[in-house]
């Protein structure tokens, strides 16, 4: 059996998803192709013994008409609110991106009932392999072949276009260093992220939901039960970007205590350890760079290339990178 599609995407978070939403709104045949066992990539919500955690975007701000309608679609359809948290700001370091960090400065929107709900409503109306590795492209004539990897089964690919959204260094891998855009992709600073995720039995109660961290390790705390939607007391806790690059290759554990002796003294807990807690490490979490180029395109080659760091470096950023891809790619 050959598969073949007009349009192959690589990534299933939000660049990925807004490409194939306008893409097949315009009648053309995409499937999207996903290593993870679910949607959402860096927006992704993590379930684990019944606690659930938007472990890496915490929430989305609008600057732009477009995603501000879209925002105000998906809440008619039950998909996404605005969080009202009482946010503390600790230690008087500024953020890294020269942006002042104000508790009450903007109307920041989640997801219901977690981060990923838009991302899985978008698709469910898209043809997603989940599971699904593109470990190599070639340009053969016309048409792109994929590579695909599935457990230890391989699978072969054919489109004619191909939009690319994962991370620019996991991107620049795929294109090879004989492409043109492989150095600015290889070079585009990204900034990793640790994130220690803690799950209680018991309520920790604080005068606040939130905090905007600016000393020590870390930069950010959230209740999870604070977002609308949500019930267990889940926190998310994100390591600054300086600790994580100083500590990315650090083992788990201390990685870890570190982060949880650091949660404490923000919180002025007493003891209380947590009754579960997971790790997760985000490589490539945000860009360091705004760029606003909104994406690139090799249209001779038939590839585009979006996501969030071409467009700023959050949620709304991707997704206007891949309609904006989806758009260029139709034209
Ligand atoms: C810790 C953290 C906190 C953040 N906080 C916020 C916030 O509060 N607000 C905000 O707006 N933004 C925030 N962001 C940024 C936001 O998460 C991103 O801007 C957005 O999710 C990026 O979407 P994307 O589609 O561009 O990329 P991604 O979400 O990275 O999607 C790329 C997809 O490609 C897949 N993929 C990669 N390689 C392959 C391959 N070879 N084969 C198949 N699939 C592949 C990945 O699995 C992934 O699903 C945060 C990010 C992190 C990590």
């Amino acid at each position: 059996m050959r598969n073949t599609a007009d349009v192959v995407v690589v990534g299933a978070g939000w660049a990925g998803l807004s490409a194939a939403q306008a893409l097949s709104q315009r009648g053309r045949d995409v499937v999207v192709v996903e290593k993870s066992r679910g949607p959402g990539g860096r927006s992704a919500t993590r379930r684990e013994a019944g606690w659930a955690f938007d472990h890496g975007a915490q929430y989305m701000t609008a600057d732009s008409a477009p995603f501000q309608e879209q925002l105000s679609h998906w809440r008619e359809l039950g998909l996404v609110a605005t969080w009202t948290p009482r946010i503390a700001v600790i230690g008087p370091r500024p953020d890294t991106l020269g942006t002042p960090r104000q508790p009450n400065d903007r109307t920041r929107w989640v997801g219901v009932p977690g981060n990923n709900a838009v991302l899985k409503h978008l698709a469910s109306s898209q043809r997603v392999l989940y599971r699904h590795r593109v470990d190599q492209i070639n340009r053969l004539g016309d048409r792109w072949q994929i590579d695909v990897s599935i457990d230890q089964q391989t699978q072969r690919w054919e489109a004619k276009h191909l939009i690319l959204t994962a991370p620019p260094q996991q991107a620049a891998a795929l294109l090879g260093h004989n492409h043109e855009f492989y150095a600015m992709l290889t070079d585009h600073p990204m900034r990793p992220c640790w994130t220690l995720m803690l799950g209680f039995r018991s309520v920790q109660a604080l005068d606040w939901d939130a905090a905007f961290v600016n000393e020590g390790p870390l930069s950010w705390i959230c209740r999870q039960s604070s977002k609308p939607g949500r019930d267990g007391e889940a926190w998310v806790v994100h390591a600054s970007a300086d600790w994580s690059e100083a500590h990315l290759e650090d083992e788990p554990t201390a990685v870890a205590e570190a982060m949880w002796k650091a949660f404490q003294q923000a919180g002025r807990l007493g003891g209380s350890l947590p009754d579960a807690h997971f790790l997760h490490r985000w490589r490539y979490a945000q860009s360091a760079q705004a760029l606003d180029v909104g994406h690139l395109s090799d249209p001779a080659n038939g590839l585009w290339i979006a996501g969030d760091w071409c467009h700023g470096n959050r949620v709304e950023g991707a997704w206007l990178s891949g309609l904006e891809a989806a758009l260029s790619l139709a034209d």
